[in-house]
């Protein structure tokens, strides 16, 4: 019986997409040499505005199933989007369900991979998740389902692999994590402004902000993290992946991107979890999970002198903004991820500085009362409502 893993791509053509790709590429390489046991036979394709490349990747993978997934206005609630048929076309929702596969990949970038990451929650799949708007945005309704319908979530977000195997990957999240834990640290780089001072940043440019010190990603991400908004996200993506209390989360700047996370036990040893700032590794876990191949990401240089310092939350509100929706819970964190992707796409087309950011979310919580988020439509419903939010605010 032949060991095979048949993989949908959600988001093939942008950063992690590709990436998760290359290293299929890499590990069939492995096991055409016999080093590796596993063959993965990728099954399905869903991506954006990139149909050409869409294209290329089917052709290199054989892969049948494809679906262009057409972005809505994004003042919209976005479900998957609508539909462009290419050449078995499907919205990814549809793609997920009518495609037989073990693994897939959730890489859509924010809110439009909501419902095809659910499905594939739904249908118990090994969901390798790279789309933390999902679980920022509907964390509860998404666990809730994986452990109703037995879906493992692997966390393909640097940070949140790292604590995941400082915990030890026998278990896959969802996971409640007990008293034995007494905190965690996330680790972020401080981003392209760690050092400016609070008056440079408000002229910083979006040439400026793309400049990441030592990831690259995309160009959503990529602005998240000169806010440390992706910080943000992060915190409460850890909160519902490992069950941790937003008092047992914390966040350290660390520079150099080489520890990405540690696990601070209640006995008071700690365990932390490095590599080189290579998204291959993680998404490369997922896939092998749970066991571990040769990999094809950078190798860690142990001689790089490791820094780390407390965030500043004066320059950098974005960071508080997540403490509170985890406090406000509801469909808070569904408002500040609608409310940060609108003024994000906003900064991106000049149309606000990069200061305005974290106001225009704090403005839309401020502006938001107490929603529930028990249902996708209910969640939908309080993203749709924070997008107009903003963009009547801008
Ligand atoms: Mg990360």
């Amino acid at each position: 019986m032949p060991d095979v893993r048949r993989v949908i791509v959600l988001g093939s053509t942008g950063s992690i997409g590709t990436q998760t790709l290359e290293v299929i590429a890499h590990l069939n390489a492995l096991h055409e040499r016999g080093r590796w046991s596993t063959r993965y036979d990728v099954v399905g394709l869903a991506a954006g505005s990139n149909t050409d490349l869409l294209a290329a990747q089917a052709a290199r993978f054989g892969v049948q199933r494809t679906c262009h997934v057409q972005r809505q206005p994004s003042d919209s609630p976005a479900r998957g989007g609508t539909l462009t048929v290419t050449p078995v076309g499907c919205e990814a929702e549809e793609l997920v369900r009518s495609t037989e596969c073990d693994i897939v990949v959730a890489a859509i970038s924010g809110m439009a991979g909501l419902a095809a990451t659910l499905a594939a929650v739904e249908l118990g799949r090994t969901v390798a998740l790279a789309n933390k708007e999902t679980l920022v945005a509907a964390g509860a309704l998404v666990t809730g389902a994986a452990r109703r319908c037995g879906a493992r979530l692997l966390p393909v977000d640097s940070e949140h692999s790292g604590l995941w195997q400082c915990l030890g990957i026998a278990a896959p999240p969802p996971l409640s994590i007990g008293p034995e834990v007494a905190h965690v640290t996330l680790t972020a780089s401080g981003g392209p402004f760690r050092t400016w001072p609070a008056s440079k940043m408000a002229t910083a440019t979006v040439a400026d902000a793309l400049k990441h010190p030592t990831w690259s990603m995309g160009r959503k991400v990529t602005i998240d993290s000169a806010t440390l908004m992706n910080k943000a996200l992060e915190v409460i993506e850890a909160h519902w992946l490992f069950g941790l209390g937003a008092d047992r989360i914390r966040v350290l700047i660390h520079p150099q991107s080489i520890v990405h996370a540690s696990v601070h036990f209640a006995d008071g040893s700690s365990v932390s979890q490095m590599g080189a700032p290579d998204m291959r590794t993680p998404i490369q876990l997922a896939l092998t999970w749970p066991r571990r191949a040769a990999g094809c990401a950078a190798v860690l240089n142990p001689s790089t002198t490791l820094e780390f310092e407390e965030p500043d939350t004066e320059r950098f509100p974005a960071l508080g903004l997540a403490y509170r929706a985890l406090a406000d819970g509801g469909a808070a964190g569904a408002t500040l991820n609608a409310a940060n992707e609108v003024a994000v796409d906003a900064f991106l087309s000049g149309r606000v500085p990069f200061t305005r950011i974290a106001e225009l979310v704090r403005f839309a919580m401020d502006n938001t009362a107490p929603r529930p988020a028990d249902s996708l439509s209910e969640i939908l419903a309080a993203d749709h409502a924070a997008r107009r939010l903003v963009r009547e605010k801008l």
